[in-house]
């Protein structure tokens, strides 16, 4: 079988399971490219092959629904993915007034009226012949049941499912929506009215068909009419005369289309006159007078990989999907939120099930519902103990908890803020939230770890453009200079605030001499009581606090001064390295921090020069690899003398 005919069955099949079944097993995306592909190679070969959906509109009306002949036949859109696409169109038909509005993405309906009343409801079909739906659209509470027209009128426009009316019917559905389009063209092409009812829809209305009593000459009138004739026409409507105009209103809807009750998959251009209408006629498929520009997709599908479970601050375990990576509107979307078990077990998401993955706006991703179910997927396990501490698992209503949240992830995270607060380690620019996320999405556990932090890790998360991104990871690189006040409130030793770590510093000048402090050294400090001191102590001589210390160090933290003075050392970080005859090692880094300067103990990139003395280890060997300026005693005596 070649790519054409592999097109045309595949596009087929996915074209009746969405237009005649209202069961899609792929999403719009896919679906359009594989189109996109057809058209491609329809082009080039020349050659259409005669079940090609090129060549049809929608699907085959479905036999329980007595079938209708439209008396004008319903056309489908022809569509561009680019501003550049459209404003080429606009330019081949000669730039006329053009009417701009909202693409709503949900069921074609035409709706005709006799002598203003409604007596016929009917979907698109296959444009010629479609479905008769009269009861299930006179559910729908914002269609006008009679209008003061009184001639004969169709009436077209869409049926949606509102995002509320979705979210409503979900919260307790046995089997929920997959998305809003599934739920309108399921709900219309019902044969029990009462589940249209339930349903909670709405009508935008855009056209007139076939009218007998009144003549149209510009869509804007058409617009208007309906306006006064009751009907919705949505909100947004615009008449285009200056192509220089389309870049801006494109951008404008695009901006609103996160913030609508409805979903909406692009914007429709519309010549105005209809006598230019009538000259520019129609293809096989759609007319040649409008044009459809499509927004980036939000749903795609995708494999569920794996679930994980993760502790919120508050102990609660929340299911987070891995994805098989995807584009979702220019994002690379990896993970996606499900609320609880309940929820995945009512949307049957099993690990290895292909499903509709949806992002809009800033919103995070979320999974709708599975678009095929996989042989050989395995169930989501609920968790017996939590992941992060081991402790049972408690179950409260649909919600999972860890049974010691006291000393699991909340405490965790609350340590992470408490070191990245003001009077702390100062990381400007990291929110609660944004701690949370780190938490959540990159497993930080350890404050060390920030420090690892890159910016292309920082844009898979959920809110973080380029800006905020460069912002949070230099915001971190700054915090790397600060005081050892600082830093010991950072660290949380225990009865030690913010004052006290202030004397220790004026006391000990260097983390190496409040290390080797000994309870006595700590006590005799004033206003220092024993309890206190020894805290100190046992903290550092903990053997998971020196670690941290260690590896916070490595990290390239180092100490300065808080009131810096000017001086040879300013803007720099020293390390003394071996022993210096003339100084002891923390003279010689008080005379450093004297001249503005900053001291470390160990060598790292953010270090900009090494004093070395006699027996130089490590350190020296270190300073060589990264091309640090190293200088010996001499040298340094006479910087000290400038
Ligand atoms: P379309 O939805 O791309 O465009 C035509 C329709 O747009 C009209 O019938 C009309 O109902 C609607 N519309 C909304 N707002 C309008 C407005 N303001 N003015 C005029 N019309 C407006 O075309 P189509 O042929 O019905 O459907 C094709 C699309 O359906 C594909 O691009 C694809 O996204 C989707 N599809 C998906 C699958 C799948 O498996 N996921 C299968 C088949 C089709």
């Amino acid at each position: 079988m070649g790519r054409m005919e592999e097109l045309v069955e595949l596009l087929n099949r996915y074209a009746r399971e969405y237009y005649e079944q209202d069961n899609p097993t792929v999403s719009d995306a896919e679906y359009d490219a594989l189109y996109d592909e057809l058209v491609m190679l329809e082009r080039f070969g020349g050659l259409v092959l005669p079940d090609s959906p090129t060549r049809r509109v929608g699907g085959r009306p479905n036999e329980g629904f007595r079938q209708v002949k439209h008396k004008e036949r319903l056309y489908s859109l022809d569509k561009t993915k680019t501003v550049e696409g459209a404003l080429e169109w606009i330019d081949k038909i000669g730039a006329p007034p053009l009417t701009l509005e909202y693409k709503y993405d949900g069921l074609t309906l035409n709706l005709s009226y006799e002598g203003g009343v409604l007596v016929r409801a009917c979907t698109r079909g296959d444009g010629e012949v479609g479905e008769e739906v009269t009861e299930q659209v006179k559910t729908i509470a914002n269609v006008p049941q009679t209008i003061p027209f009184k001639g004969e009128i169709d009436v077209s426009g869409e049926g949606i499912m509102p995002l509320s009316s979705l979210e409503a019917y979900n919260r307790d559905a046995k089997v929920p929506l997959k998305n809003a389009r599934n739920g309108v063209a399921g709900a219309i092409r019902n044969l029990d009215v009462s589940e249209t009812a339930r349903r909670g829809l709405a009508f935008y209305a855009y056209n007139v068909g076939y009218h007998k009593g009144i003549e149209f000459a510009y869509q804007h009138e058409v617009h208007d009419f309906l306006r006064e004739q009751g009907f919705d026409v949505g909100s947004f409507f615009e008449v285009v005369t200056d192509p220089g105009e389309v870049t801006r209103l494109l951008d404008e809807a695009a901006a609103r289309r996160p913030h609508l009750d409805f979903l909406i998959d692009g914007m429709v251009f519309k010549a105005d006159s209809f006598d230019l209408r009538e000259k520019l006629g129609f293809t096989e498929k759609f007319p040649r007078w409008a044009l459809a520009y499509k927004f980036k997709a939000e749903e795609i599908s995708t494999e569920v990989k794996d679930v994980l479970w993760q502790v919120s601050r508050t102990g609660k375990l929340n299911p987070l999907a891995v994805l098989s990576p995807v584009d979702i509107g220019g994002a690379t979307v990896s993970r996606a939120t499900l609320s609880n078990i309940s929820e995945i077990r009512r949307k049957g998401i099993r690990i290895g099930d292909r499903v509709f993955v949806r992002r809009s706006g800033d919103v995070i991703p979320e999974i709708t519902g599975v678009a095929e179910a996989v042989e050989g997927a395995r169930e989501v396990e609920k968790p017996t103990v939590c992941p992060v501490c081991g402790s049972p698992v408690i179950e409260k209503g649909v919600f999972l908890y860890c049974s010691n949240s006291e000393n699991c992830a909340p405490k965790i995270i609350s340590a992470l803020e408490h070191f990245c607060s003001k009077d702390a380690m100062d990381v400007d620019g990291l929110s609660e939230k944004t701690i949370e996320q780190f938490y959540e999405e990159f497993g930080l556990r350890s404050p060390d770890e920030l420090y690892s932090l890159k910016k292309e890790d920082l844009l898979s998360l959920e809110g973080f453009k380029e800006k905020k991104a460069e912002n949070v990871v230099s915001c971190i690189e700054k915090s790397k200079r600060t005081t050892l006040a600082r830093f010991l409130t950072a660290l949380g030793v225990p009865n030690v605030g913010k004052k006290a770590a202030k004397v220790l510093e004026q006391t000990f000048g260097t983390l190496d001499a409040l290390m080797a402090a000994s309870v006595d050294d700590v006590a005799s400090i004033e206003d220092f009581g024993l309890i206190t001191a020894s805290s100190v102590v046992d903290f550092f001589a903990s053997e998971e606090n020196r670690a941290l210390i260690e590896r916070l160090l490595a990290a390239g933290i180092t100490f300065i001064q808080e009131e810096r003075t000017e001086g040879v050392f300013s803007g720099r970080t020293v390390v003394i390295t071996g022993t210096l005859s003339s100084y002891k090692r923390s003279a010689a880094q008080e005379e450093i921090r004297k001249r503005g300067g900053a001291v470390s103990d160990t060598v790292s990139k953010a270090v900009d020069l090494v004093v070395v003395g006699e027996d130089a280890g490590s350190k020296l060997e270190k300073a060589k690899k990264l091309g640090i300026e190293i200088i010996d005693e001499a040298r340094f005596l006479e910087l000290l003398a400038q």
